[in-house]
């Protein structure tokens, strides 16, 4: 299973980089993990979106979901594309459909503006912790994490070989669970570690490491800095917490898990 890292700035695009997106793809598979602001251009760099077998959408921050609307001008509006027989199934948070439609239409009313579902086809996201979706060769559990709105962590698995991504959150047991063992942690650490940081919201660099640490993770890919925050520090306390393979995400970077 390969991990591309479409965009790993933190909360807004970066100058160098989009907000959090990635893909995943197998030798049949390719699934992304959330679509934020400027990751659908380098989606396209590595697969043909009418080629995607899901999307899984962490939560409806924007800078996880924006491009959700840029992906359904390309499906509906490429020229010499038919359109696809089969709607790209979309698993989100509970009314997604109606969240991103609203980031979609120009203006109100008219259906095609509103209604998403001639392209799309939503699922509502629920604790698939004990029973994990099936999407081609792999299996996806969501594993409902805290954040400041609903908001869900995945661990996707391909043959014995298991990738943990947090999406936002504060961490707790759930997350700690969702990252037990995993080959590779793809963790959010939004900020350094420091007093006064608003609790349950965001991890920090010093946290993601303690996290891979007590849930045995084997290697950890620190990602969603802000921009505003001095990564590597960041990456510098996650590597002395956690003790193994750490590393910073860059835009673009491929990973083997
Ligand atoms: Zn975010
Ligand atoms: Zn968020």
């Amino acid at each position: 299973m390969l991990l591309t890292v479409l965009g790993c700035a933190g909360s807004v695009p970066s100058p160098t980089s989009p907000a959090s997106g990635y893909l995943v793809t197998t030798g049949r598979t390719r699934i992304a993990l959330d679509l934020g602001n400027g990751t659908l251009g380098p989606l396209t760099g590595h697969v043909d979106p009418f080629e995607l077998d899901a999307v899984l959408l962490s939560h409806l921050h924007v800078d996880h979901c924006a491009d959700l609307a840029a992906l359904v001008v390309a499906l509906r509006h490429q020229p010499r594309r038919p359109r696809p027989a089969r709607r790209l199934p979309v698993h989100a948070p509970r009314g997604a459909a109606r969240r991103l439609a609203g980031l979609y239409a120009a203006e109100p009313g008219s259906a095609a503006t509103t209604d998403l579902t001639d392209v799309l086809d939503f699922h509502d996201l629920e604790d698939l912790t004990a029973t994990p979706a099936v999407i081609g060769d792999l299996e996806v559990s969501a594993f409902p994490v805290p954040h400041s709105c609903p908001a869900f962590g995945f661990r996707v698995r391909h043959g014995d070989r298991v990738l943990a991504y947090t999406g936002d959150t504060g961490g707790g047991p759930t997350v700690r669970r969702l990252a037990e063992h995993a080959d590779l942690l793809l963790a959010e650490a939004t900020w350094p570690h420091r007093q006064g940081a608003p609790p349950g919201l965001h991890l920090s660099g010093r946290q993601a490491g303690e996290l891979a640490r007590r849930a045995g993770a084997r290697r950890l890919l620190v990602t969603h800095v802000a921009p505003w925050e001095d990564a590597s520090e960041v990456a510098a306390e996650a590597s002395l917490a956690f003790g193994g393979p750490t590393e910073l995400a860059e835009p673009g970077a491929r990973h083997e898990v």
